[in-house]
């Protein structure tokens, strides 16, 4: 047979099962009880419609697509000013915080960007990630050789910070010396957050020893206490050490439409090894408009539509009636003995298995005993094991009935 040279670092990548696993499982309990009515809190895709306001100005645009005197073309490749600026002012000056329109960068959603952002380091880079942890930091890196080997369900060259019960979920700083460090707050899986002063020792950090911290707030929406930062640069000198990830995804119900956004600030410069001073940004626009033609037009208005008066009320009504869903689960299970973290800011909930239990055993026995779905902790890192994450993004119904199940069981 012929050969031929591939990226090896794809072939050492393990076969990613998490969710076809669970899918698997699902089928075959389905075919074997047909009768059985399964309620799914597994996957993290939302289930609301998309609110009439954005709608509504998606259809205005399609409109203009339509006509000559206002077809748009390809688009700025940084995404249209009219979102950028909207973006600026709401989710930025509005709370105090000073980024530019020029430092927003417009995409189709944070997965890309999260995925693509390692294009501008250096395959050397060191990286560090908290576990249990969205699988994609981890992924991306191994595709770009920046992984090491994997070595008994870890990547030997990435660092892991775990956050478990002992720490309260709070994941400890590096201790092998990072470039670059991976940080989702509200946590995905866990639904735990960083209070102001938490998050400020990681910018510190950050800072003293010349690390980039990529901060993943695709769940900013969900925050309720007052005390947890929306934004990495509500804390002080953030802007010159972090790049944040937001997306439309979870706080508008974008998953299908795909709209996100990346800020990489302009203060943000770091020394290279000759040691010039080089601007991050400049290198993110350099690899966006080579690599990147924008984001449809189309829902790039979807997007600006969030920011007007009826979508910001239409959007927040959303939000709130899944974090109902996350409080009556939070407080289903608690209510049938187990511990559980996350549920308040955050649509997730980090579940403990009962005693002696792990992650696949306690998502066999809530599909076999209570016919709900959920997803195995393990699949989210080493430091997941013993632990099932259910979602809020199930409808009013389904949750409620999720939550009688729950609560009349005992584990
Ligand atoms: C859902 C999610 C995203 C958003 O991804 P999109 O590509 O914008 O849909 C990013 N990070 C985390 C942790 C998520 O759970």
């Amino acid at each position: 047979m012929e050969t031929i040279k591939l990226n090896q670092n794809f072939l050492n990548i393990p076969e990613s099962y998490l969710f076809s696993e669970v899918a698997a499982r699902v089928a075959k309990f389905k075919s074997e009880h047909p009768e059985a009515e399964v309620i799914s809190l597994g996957i993290g895709d939302v289930t609301r419609p998309i609110a009439p306001a954005i709608v509504e100005a998606m259809h205005r645009a399609v409109d203009e697509m339509g006509s000559a005197e206002t077809f748009h073309g390809y688009g700025p490749e940084q995404g249209y000013p009219f979102l950028r600026e909207a973006i600026a002012e709401h989710d930025y000056r509005n709370r105090g915080i000073d980024i530019n329109a020029d430092d927003i960068f417009i995409s189709d959603g944070a997965k890309s960007d999260l995925g693509n952002i390692g294009d501008i380091f250096s395959s050397a880079c060191r990286v560090a990630v908290t576990d249990p942890v969205y699988p994609v930091y981890v992924d991306t890196n191994a595709m770009a050789g920046r992984a090491g080997k994997p070595v008994d369900g870890k990547w030997d060259r990435i660092e892991y910070l775990p956050a478990t019960e002992a720490n309260g979920f709070i994941p400890p700083l590096p201790s092998r010396q990072p470039d670059l460090i991976y940080l989702c707050y509200p946590n995905n899986p866990t639904g735990t957050v960083l209070t102001r002063a938490q998050l400020k020792e990681w910018v510190d950090f950050a800072i003293k020893n010349h690390c980039v911290i990529f901060f993943d707030s695709a769940y900013e929406a969900y925050i309720h206490t007052t005390d947890v930062p929306h934004s990495i640069y509500e804390i002080e000198d953030a802007e010159k050490v972090a790049i944040e990830f937001r997306s439309f995804s979870k706080r508008a119900g974008f998953t299908g439409l795909r709209c996100g956004y990346t800020v990489v600030p302009a203060a943000l410069q770091l020394r290279d090894s000759r040691g010039e001073k080089v601007q991050l940004r400049k290198l993110w626009l350099r690899r966006q408009t080579t690599k990147f033609n924008g984001a449809s037009y189309i829902i790039q208005r979807g997007a600006e539509a969030i920011y007007s008066s009826d979508g910001l009320r239409q959007t927040g009504e959303q939000v709130d009636y899944y974090m109902h869903n996350a409080e009556r689960l939070l407080q289903a299970v608690r209510s049938a003995g187990l511990e559980a973290v996350g549920g308040v800011d955050a649509p997730y909930v980090w579940v403990r298995c009962p005693q002696g239990v792990n992650s696949w055993e306690f998502f066999d026995l809530l599909l076999g005993e209570l016919h709900l779905v959920s997803t195995p902790g393990s699949g989210f890192g080493p430091a997941g094991e013993g632990y099932v994450r259910l979602t809020a993004f199930n409808t009013r119904e389904a949750t409620e009935e999720a939550a009688r199940r729950i609560e009349s069981a005992k584990f």
